[in-house]
């Protein structure tokens, strides 16, 4: 027996259209914390402290029956996701549920052994958020100094690892001088990577183009907060 080749639009739609007169929870996202260790200006997170979350069990039950309901798309947020300290066991068990998996994080506390969990089990995308291009600006839109330095090297880790990375920015008044440099920032390093622009100011994500390939990195800018958040992992769901 052979399966036919489709693409990865082509797939979306095909489950959509299949999933959705039957009400099929293909696409799903789980804030699986308010914990964060940024302040940035626009974020409407009003308590960080983390208290009353799911816990790691709670979370997992959660998952298992999205994943029992037909739901294959699935987004990790927060807050930032890599405060908590059981992230790597939540993802591993969102991947042993089959999901095509989506996190967003701000980058800044990735490190190596992440990384290489991220690569050993690669999600079907990862996006950071950028503040700035530079530690100062960093400073000011998200209270902490030095957090560009760490963005920097954690992009670095996932482009060493060719996972699939994106990179947004928030269009916010303190970025509004920097958003093309971030653009910049990103194609004259690895070149080989597509760049997508939003006008600044716009009101909406820019809709994802997903290819699933290593090479499928892109900048966006966003004005939704905290994350540039929408329902981004099936390719057929609206922008
Ligand atoms: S916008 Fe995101 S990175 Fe910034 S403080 Fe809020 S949760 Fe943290």
């Amino acid at each position: 027996m052979s399966l036919e080749t489709i693409s990865y639009a082509q797939f979306g739609s095909v489950l959509t259209s299949a999933g959705g007169p039957i009400r099929l929870p293909l696409s799903g996202s789980i804030e699986i914390t308010f914990k964060c260790n940024l302040r940035c200006l626009h974020c409407y997170i009003p308590d960080f402290s983390g208290k009353n979350e799911m816990t790691t069990e709670e979370l997992k039950r959660v998952m298992s029956e999205a994943a029992d309901e037909g739901c294959l798309w699935m987004l990790l947020t927060g807050g930032e996701v890599l405060t908590r300290g059981d992230f790597p066991e939540i993802y591993l068990h969102a991947k042993k549920q089959g999901f095509l998996l989506t996190v967003f994080s701000n980058g800044t506390l990735l490190d190596e052994r992440m990384a290489d969990l991220f690569a050993e089990y690669p999600p079907l995308g990862i996006e950071f958020t950028l503040y700035g291009l530079s530690d100062e600006t960093y400073l000011k839109t998200t209270g902490f100094p030095g957090r560009f330095t760490r963005v920097r090297r954690a992009i670095e880790l996932m482009m060493e690892r060719h996972l699939p990375l994106s990179l947004k920015a928030v269009a916010m008044e303190p970025l509004a001088n920097e958003i093309e440099a971030m653009a910049e920032f990103w194609t004259a390093r690895w070149p080989r990577h597509r760049s997508a622009r939003a006008p600044i100011g716009s009101s909406r994500t820019t809709p994802p183009t997903r290819n699933g390939s290593p090479n499928g990195s892109r900048t966006t800018a966003s004005s939704c907060s905290p994350h540039g958040r929408r329902s981004p992992s099936c390719p057929a769901a609206p922008g």
